[in-house]
């Protein structure tokens, strides 16, 4: 069983913007599995926000790959992989997702189907496109880039909300999804705001204000006329105690609780508090967007884009046409590089 990783510098089509920060790279970490004559594949994308790096990531790969033994494959690795480290989730997802695409490479199966997904193996899975926080221009020159896509998703939080919607309203009425990234500093303007929002075709407002105001979060709840998803309220499932008094739903991503093994479970903890689930995703390749993919069918909303907005996707598997997103019938992740991976300077 040998172990690989190097830096994955992945450029974004645009400048993306979101309340609080503005990137043209993201760095990211790709890990490789190779092992019983089968080579496979695992993405960290590690978020600041969550107080992970690239070279926090690249420390915890080496203890966390070392809990694997051969007769931990087959689904038996999340108990030693979760207690191996405190933190350091995008490290965890790494290894994690390798893991599940070598098992389904062994099996021969696609994940979906090893997951037990309700997926009908044909269908296309509603997709939404990010829009960020941009000028008017780049605004609209954006929005007709997405128009085969059934709904948008769009970042507010800065200081041109409004004209951000208006100048979107004036040329699509697809309906939107809200990510406010905790951008509304207090509650009064997100109430505002989200009563401003609720008669434009929005669907949810996702995170409105800043995780840490709870009681703030709970008075929003009471009073907003469109629904809330939880994003950076909820990494795992100890967060969720407090998530449904909140919010009515949460946004699932990988990199924040670890992998598809705990999202699986978390997935199932906020369904059995009747919380709507998102399934979401960071900046990421076509290999962490595939592994979150496969547990698509288990979610009410995708916004698994990561991979459409960066223009040096170094794999290639995802297939999505317009707007939707058709599941691999390949095994494992169903993802294959484009070109020679070399991790000649790392591990
Ligand atoms: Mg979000």
């Amino acid at each position: 069983m040998k172990w690989s990783w190097s830096t994955l510098n992945l450029k974004l089509r645009h400048t993306f913007t979101i309340a609080h920060r503005s990137s043209d790279w993201r760095t990211n970490v790709l890990i490789q599995l190779d092992h019983q004559g089968i080579t496979s594949w695992g993405e960290a994308a590690p978020n600041p926000r969550y107080g992970e790096d690239e070279a926090s990531t690249r420390e915890a790969l080496g203890p966390l790959t070392a809990v694997i033994h051969a007769d931990s494959i087959e689904g038996r690795w999340w108990e030693p992989l979760s207690s191996a480290l405190v933190g350091s989730f995008a490290a965890k997802a790494a290894v994690d997702i390798a893991l599940y695409d070598h098992w389904g490479k062994v099996q021969q199966q696609p994940l979906w189907r090893l997951l037990d997904a309700p997926y009908d193996g044909h269908s296309g899975l509603p997709l939404c496109m990010t829009i960020g926080i941009d000028d008017v221009a780049t605004v609209i020159k954006k929005v007709k880039q997405a128009e085969s896509f059934p709904c948008l998703k769009v970042k507010l939080g800065g200081s041109n909300d409004r004209e951000m919607i208006e100048a979107i309203r004036s040329v699509s009425q697809l309906p939107i999804r809200i990510d406010a990234n905790e951008g509304w500093s207090s509650r009064e303007r997100a109430i505002r705001e989200i009563e401003w929002l609720a008669p434009r075709n929005v669907e949810f407002i996702e995170q409105p204000m800043p995780a840490t105001l709870v009681d703030d979060c709970e008075w929003l709840k009471e009073r907003s006329p469109l629904p809330l998803i939880a994003d950076e309220a909820l990494k795992t499932e100890s967060d969720l105690s407090h998530i449904a008094a909140c919010y009515h739903g949460v946004n699932v991503k990988l990199m924040k609780c670890g992998g598809i093994s705990p999202a699986r479970q978390l997935i199932q903890s906020a369904r059995d508090l009747n919380l709507k689930v998102m399934l979401g995703c960071m900046v990421e390749s076509s290999v962490g967007i595939a592994a979150a993919a496969h547990l698509a069918p288990f979610a009410d909303y995708l916004d698994l884009d990561g991979n459409l907005l960066i223009e040096n996707d170094p794999f290639q598997g995802q297939n999505v046409r317009r707007g939707h997103l058709y599941l691999s019938q390949s095994n494992g992740l169903g993802v294959s590089p484009h070109r020679q991976v070399n991790h000649a300077s790392d591990e």
